[in-house]
């Protein structure tokens, strides 16, 4: 298996060591590792924790490929936090280098924080969801220069409601909107199991948003940790396995050089 989402030093909200990392995703026999770390331009609050010297992380990236190329595949990624007057800016990054992954996350909307709990505030759980799926189906309508879109259900982790679900029936119509645009621009999603670290008691997003997306039509999942510790890479990917397969799929995907490949699920 591949773990398509792994952030590093070079993002500011995790200190792993890459090459630590790289040993963690070998000795849990996963066949490839995908550096995915931050570009948030605009992030409020923080003017450049999510920024990162990309000339710097692209030759370092390039280099330990190498360096660990009979033990394992590595992969040179970016997860960007999309915002419509980012579009452009962000656009010009992913352009500027030779990603194999660009994974597409929605972290901010309407310019509030998701993780500060600005954006949660005074709205109904409803409300919140609601705008936040909103968010996403305008984020891929306006911008298609992604490979993977990122835990699409985030929301419930950062949502300061009791129940911290987000069930298909509950947001059917703009769930099917999402889901079918996706697989309408031959993009991936993504398995997120760091969704069990956050108390969501399920990845994000949980069975039911796969298992529609399967019935739509959806073919390309990739399995992501979003690990930022070392502890974290591969984590439950076993039940990663077991979910994708029952939801109706027989093989994951991953990105070399913005190219989707499939692996057959054993
Ligand atoms: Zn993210
Ligand atoms: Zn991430």
């Amino acid at each position: 298996m591949f773990d398509c989402h792994v952030h590093s030093s070079f993002s500011g909200d995790s200190d792993m060591n890459c090459e630590s990392a790289i040993s963690a995703a070998i000795s849990r026999g996963l066949q490839g590792i995908s550096f995915t770390d931050h570009l948030d331009f605009d992030y409020p609050n923080y003017d450049d924790l999510f920024l990162i010297d990309f000339d710097k992380y692209s030759d370092y990236m390039d280099s330990i490929k190498k360096q660990f190329s009979n033990d394992i595949r590595v992969f040179k990624g970016i997860e960007v936090g999309i915002q419509p007057h980012v579009i452009d800016s962000t656009i010009e990054v992913i352009n500027s280098y030779d990603f194999d992954i660009v994974i597409a996350s929605v972290h901010v909307v309407d310019k509030l924080d998701l993780h500060n709990g600005d954006f949660c505030k005074s709205k109904s759980q409803k409300e919140a969801y609601t705008r936040y799926l909103e968010n996403v189906l305008h984020t891929l309508e306006t911008f298609d220069n992604f490979d993977v879109m990122g835990h699409l259900d985030l929301i419930r982790r950062y949502g300061c409601y009791d129940n911290k679900s987000l069930e298909y029936s509950d947001y059917s119509d703009l769930l099917d909107s999402i889901l079918n645009q996706i697989i309408k621009m031959d993009k991936a999603i993504e398995i997120n199991s760091s969704g069990f670290r956050y108390d969501l008691a399920s990845p994000m997003p949980n069975f039911s948003i796969l298992k529609r997306y399967r019935e739509l039509g959806g073919e390309m999942v990739c399995t992501s940790s979003d690990a930022h510790r070392l502890e974290h890479i591969g984590y439950k990917f076993d039940y990663l396995k077991e979910m994708i397969s029952s939801a109706g799929f027989d093989y994951t995907t991953h990105f070399e050089q913005r190219k989707p490949i499939l692996s057959k699920l054993d």
